[in-house]
């Protein structure tokens, strides 16, 4: 997959020196600073704060290519679709990132590798965080089913459709207890 790796400017670094002295580099960010999650994440129900530690390490691939390894530790809050509450969703992956030296490059990389950057120019590592980010994440995120209250009150009516007796019964115990 191809990246967006021009764009904002702080703290860069350049990739191919980082991969050859197998060097690494590490930050945090607030994942609700980075635009473009700022309108799929919400901040924590109470007043602690968010944040997601990120490593990058340089080094090769098997047959000796130029690579990164992202690592990302942390928690963001997603909006349930279901109840609309928000809810917290852990991450904590690694991902290998195949660097190419020009926009050629990326191009034959890219036919055959999951994940390609463009790092002619140094790479901004929030900018790394963030297309991981977007990447990881749900679209449609959701509460597990016990948790969530969406789930219980569609469980419910499914019960009421399915058991027409059911729904008499209750109808009954209702004229019952005005009485
Ligand atoms: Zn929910």
């Amino acid at each position: 997959m191809r990246r967006d790796t021009e764009g904002r400017a702080q703290g860069r670094f350049d990739a191919f020196e980082l991969a050859d002295a197998g060097g690494a580099i590490n930050g945090v960010v607030n994942p609700i600073e980075l635009p473009r999650l700022a309108d799929r994440l919400v901040p924590p129900d109470d007043a602690s704060s968010v944040r997601i530690v990120w490593r990058v390490t340089g080094g090769h691939d098997s047959v000796g290519r130029p690579m990164l390894t992202l690592s990302l530790e942390g928690t963001v809050f997603l909006v349930c679709q279901r109840c609309l509450k928000s809810f917290a969703v852990p991450v904590a992956q690694d991902t290998a990132l195949l660097l190419a030296r020009d926009e050629a490059e990326l191009a034959v990389l890219d036919e055959a590798e999951p994940e390609v950057i463009l790092a002619k120019l140094p790479l901004d590592p929030a900018m790394l965080v963030e297309d991981e980010l977007l990447l990881a994440l749900p679209f449609s995120p959701r509460h597990d089913e016990r948790e969530c209250a969406g789930a219980g009150t569609r469980r419910s009516a499914t019960e009421a459709v399915q058991s027409p007796f059911a729904g008499l019964a209750q109808l009954k115990a209702g004229q019952g207890s005005k009485q």
